[in-house]
């Protein structure tokens, strides 16, 4: 066969293909679409009673609002996120939280770091968790008096608590007591079930915490979580979606739990057996891997606007200062962009985190 008529019945078989191909081309992708990208590419909740489904780390939220990008004593960082959502219960407390933290000597309050997407469900970058509506991360950078602008908000970079220059050592020139207080109250709240820190900031509360010692048991040390802090509250009353974790151990946690992390054993990378094939990729979470709602919500409809789906404060209108709010681009995260991880894979994680 000459070369130019192989090319020409390739040419032929191609079209073919392609003709017949193109529709279930469709169908596969749409099926094998990972979990964070169709979750990631909703930028409003669904209009429902406010209902999580599934676990911290697998599992979608009908009914999110968002808390408003400023309050009298927060602000909301990173913006184009879209991360600002949240059930209402837990928006209700940071409200709470950012008046008490301010009382507390917290400059002017605090900044909220993610919360969850519009419908929850897994992210195309940063956590594990998140996915229910009912975790929060929040700076360890106080509100500043004066309001951070749009730009700001995106870049303004973290301040680790860490002394980097040794291992697992809180910075003294960063921490304080009021970064105590602050990440004691967090964890006193009834419905608070666990407060992630760094091991270090566990250790330092440990050593140096007076106040009630039954409260530091739900300061949970984790990877990470030197730059911000992470509020995690129990599933709300009569939510039977909601898959509850277990509650921490009763006492401080102030024992084998937190050395474990000032061996080598959590920070040593994972053994390789020269001899072993590579491991395969692991499949991204599907959206049938999540609870089945989780469907449903994804492709239920949404409010109207973003503004229908926010949070009214209790505290009242937000400042003048900040009346021009900072408004999220429409698509939020049409384009995902790479964002450090928040925490590193983990070679072994003690039971209870
Ligand atoms: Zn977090």
């Amino acid at each position: 066969m000459s070369s130019s008529k192989a090319g020409r019945l390739l040419a032929a078989a191609l079209m073919f293909l392609g003709a017949i191909s193109a529709s279930a081309v469709d169908v596969v992708q749409a099926q094998d679409t990972p979990a964070k990208e169709l979750f990631g590419g909703v930028t409003l909740p669904t209009r429902a009673a406010p209902s999580p489904y599934g676990s911290y780390a697998k599992g979608c939220i009908a009914g999110a609002v968002a808390i408003p990008t400023d309050g009298p004593t927060w602000q909301a960082m990173r913006l184009s996120r879209n991360r600002r959502w949240g059930h209402p219960q837990m928006i209700a407390l940071l409200e709470r939280f950012s008046q008490d933290a301010a009382q507390l000597g917290w400059g002017s309050g605090i900044l909220i770091g993610d919360i969850s997407q519009p419908r929850g469900g897994p992210m195309l970058s940063g956590h594990a968790s998140h996915q229910v509506g009912l975790d929060a991360d929040i700076w360890f950078t106080p509100k500043p008096a004066q309001p951070l602008t749009a730009s700001q908000r995106e870049d303004m970079p973290f301040t680790s608590m860490l002394d980097k220059s040794k291992f697992l050592t809180v910075d003294k020139r960063r921490w304080t007591n009021v970064h105590a207080q602050v990440v004691v109250k967090a964890a006193s709240y009834p419905q608070v079930e666990r407060v992630f820190v760094n091991p270090a900031i566990k250790k330092k509360l440990c050593e140096t915490w007076t106040g009630d010692r039954a409260v530091l048991g739900k300061i949970r040390p984790i990877y990470g979580h030197d730059e911000h802090f992470h509020i995690r509250i129990r599933c709300p009353e009569g939510a039977s979606g909601c898959k509850p974790q277990a509650p921490v151990a009763p006492g401080d946690g102030c024992d084998q739990s937190l050395a474990w992390w000032f061996t080598k054993e959590p920070w040593a990378a994972p053994k390789k057996d020269p001899n072993a094939k590579p491991a395969p990729k692991p499949r991204a979470t599907q959206l049938d891997d999540l609870p089945k709602a989780c469907s449903a919500i994804l492709h239920a409809k949404g409010p109207g606007s973003e503004l229908e789906a926010t949070y009214q404060p209790r505290g009242g209108a937000m400042p003048a200062t900040s009346a021009s709010a900072f408004v999220a681009p429409a698509q939020a995260i049409a384009t995902p962009f790479e964002l450090p991880a928040e925490v590193p894979v983990p070679p072994a994680r003690p039971s209870g985190l």
